[in-house]
């Protein structure tokens, strides 16, 4: 009142009083120290009689509002997806959490998803100099997160022996978005596409490993390590994280879908 209407709380008498109380039957209690005068003063006691007609006043006490929510009521959550969705670009692609999945194995899949690794074709593109924009597995082609975790022949060979492994198919030729999507469309239960897709998690983040391996430590390592490295480390990741039941390594090994 004293900040918006600051002529008319110059002339209350009544510096504690309430609107609530002032206003009765529709109509405002008048205490002024003198009457209204023109001009200003006028100005502001139609604004707030226009104010309170098309009010309802309530008994409950006053309190902030957070304008952005929907329940009108302040929360973290709300103040995060206001920030998102603010500060975020609109994108259509859906973030995937895996809960069998630790943080790092989540945001690297993300991170593959936008296409925000530092690849060697990311590399040139940002004008970074550098001597080879080929492909360190198979030295054949750009290196791009479609080729590494599709069409490289290293991926097809790692994919092609998850399948087997897993008794499905998973189809990776044209990259982690066609791979995902083939998670989507297969006719098993949700908990099963959980685990699959754990594991599609895993094979991305074992390949990106086994890749910098090589580039920066001059890695030895054969293909066939990063098959046993997915089996390992999916059983690490998925068997800490499901509550379910206890399942040990030779049953994840031969099916791992039992935990379901
Ligand atoms: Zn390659």
């Amino acid at each position: 009142m004293a900040s918006r209407f600051p002529r008319l709380y110059n002339l209350e008498q009544n510096k504690k009083v309430l609107i609530c109380d002032k206003w009765r039957n529709n109509s405002l209690v008048y205490e002024w120290r003198r009457q209204i005068r023109g001009g200003a003063e006028e100005v502001e006691l139609s604004s707030i009689l226009s104010l309170l007609n098309t009010s309802v006043l309530s008994d409950v006490p006053d309190r902030w509002v957070f304008s952005t929510s929907n329940l009108k009521e302040f929360s973290v959550k709300g103040v995060r997806t206001l920030i998102d969705n603010k500060s975020l670009p609109i994108t259509t692609l859906v973030t995937r959490w895996n809960r069998s999945v630790p943080r790092k194995g989540n945001i690297h899949m993300w991170r593959v998803s936008l296409d925000r690794l530092v690849t060697r074709n990311n590399l040139a593109y940002k004008g970074i100099d550098i001597p080879f924009i080929r492909c360190p597995l198979c030295d054949s082609y750009v290196e791009t997160c479609d080729h590494v975790f599709g069409s490289c022949e290293v991926a097809s060979y790692v994919w092609a022996g998850v399948s087997n492994w897993l008794q499905i198919v998973l189809l990776a030729s044209h990259g982690p978005t066609e791979l995902l999507q083939s998670v989507d469309m297969m006719q098993i239960s949700m908990e099963k596409k959980r685990i699959v897709e754990a594991i599609v998690f895993c094979g991305c983040w074992s390949i990106w490993k086994f890749r910098n391996d090589k580039v920066f430590n001059k890695g030895k390592q054969r293909k066939e390590y990063i098959i046993n490295s997915i089996i390992a480390y999916s059983y690490l990741w998925v068997s800490n994280r499901i509550k379910k039941k206890h399942m040990s390594w030779v049953e994840w090994l031969s099916n791992p879908f039992s935990f379901v």
